[in-house]
């Protein structure tokens, strides 16, 4: 029986006070007992480590404050929960045991039904945290396999698909000539499909990079991230005879290859999915409010339903056919997990048959004046 109960560590120099909270709480928790400070900490952060921390405010040598300070200073116990115990009942007092990391206060002489309540309270709220920290890790875990999964699906499918390509090339060039029409009309819808699956393999490799070949986020010059992604784009940006305008944009905390991918893929789509009838402009701008900057990449173009706002952004996910607009529906799904990788998030307003704002948000880390 013993063994399932949770240890308590009760800490006063007053031994009285001692014995009569062990009473209380016998039978219902392990009780570690301590008379000052020094020997709570030797106590706190030796096995088994107390579930709880009982903790006297006025102690002669370290007072209680100070113990919790400590506490909360060292990985081994900052977790503990600490409800401080004191005759002081000012406000002041009060402040500071929630300012150096008490979850709870009782003021003495405490009635004990409330003591029970409370330790019973912040046990529970703590194995609710322990849960909740244990179940992000496992989605955490989970996340990465399922990366690794999809690299590896991906690495390891472009292989077969390669021979499956040069054979197809191989049977055409040899027996081109000799095959009848519907021989060869099936033989273009597989050479067709193997090179649709090519492209959506490398996209989807490239979707599960975002994660595995993540480099380590740099002040990067948002406005240089933008010029890379349009010299990649110029002769898109030449062969629709779009007019593309940059404002000015800040420095931001970044991974730059992934920064000038999110505006390639951004700008790219604000071109190719232009409106025949008039000449696509495309506007790249950035604003800040409040310690977050919107990037904006507004559009001239065909424009999206509002019921496929948030559908776009997930995989394979297209609102067209294959011989309309080419593509694989992989970019904006890259451009959320790249995002979501710097802590923002990305976002479409859209009015159908005038144009797209596609708009997503990084977090505000140098003076606003190394913006501008
Ligand atoms: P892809 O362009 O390969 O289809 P994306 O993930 O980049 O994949 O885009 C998903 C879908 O969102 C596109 O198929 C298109 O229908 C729509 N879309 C994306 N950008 C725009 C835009 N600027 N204007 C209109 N529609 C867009």
């Amino acid at each position: 029986m013993t063994d399932d109960l949770k240890t308590i560590l009760v800490v006063d120099d007053t031994p009285e006070n001692i014995t009569l909270l062990s009473n209380l709480l016998k039978g219902l928790y392990r009780i570690k007992a301590a008379l000052n400070g020094p020997k709570a900490l030797e106590i706190a952060s030796s096995h088994p480590t107390p579930e709880l921390i009982l903790l006297d405010i006025m102690m002669p040598e370290m007072d209680g404050f100070e113990v919790c300070r400590r506490l909360k200073a060292d990985d081994a116990t900052k977790d503990i929960p600490v409800i401080f115990l004191s005759a002081k009942s000012e406000t002041e007092s009060k402040v500071e045991a929630f300012d150096v990391g008490g979850v709870d206060y009782i003021t003495k002489p405490f009635e004990q039904r409330e003591v029970l309540a409370r330790i019973e309270t912040h046990l529970r709220l703590r194995c609710l945290q322990i849960k909740l920290q244990e179940q992000a890790c496992q989605l955490e875990r989970s996340n990465q396999d399922l990366e690794q999964f999809a690299y590896a699906i991906s690495h390891d499918l472009q292989e077969p698909l390669r021979m499956v390509n040069s054979y197809l090339k191989l049977l055409e060039n040899r027996f081109g000539e000799n095959i009848d029409m519907t021989a060869k009309e099936f033989m273009d819808f597989a050479v067709d499909g193997s090179a649709r699956m090519q492209s959506m393999i490398k996209d989807l490799l490239e979707y599960s990079r975002v994660g595995t070949r993540a480099a380590e986020l740099e002040p990067t010059d948002a406005e240089e991230a933008c010029e890379t992604a349009l010299a990649n784009l110029h002769v898109a940006i030449a062969d629709s005879g779009a007019e593309v305008e940059t404002g000015a944009l800040p420095v931001v905390e970044a991974d730059p290859s992934q920064l000038a991918r999110l505006f390639q893929n951004l700008v790219g789509n604000a071109i190719k999915y232009r409106d025949a009838n008039r000449a696509p402009r495309v506007r790249v701008s950035a604003e800040e409010d409040e310690g977050t900057w919107t990037f904006s990449i507004e559009d001239n173009g065909i424009g999206i339903e509002p019921e496929y706002s948030e559908r776009i952004f997930a995989i394979f996910q297209r609102l067209h056919q294959r011989d309309e607009y080419s593509g694989t529906g992989v970019g904006l799904a890259v451009c959320k997990r790249i995002v979501e990788r710097h802590g923002g998030r990305i976002w479409v307003d859209s009015t159908p048959g005038e144009g797209s704002i596609f708009r997503f948000t990084l977090p505000v880390v140098l003076p606003a004046e190394t913006s501008a």
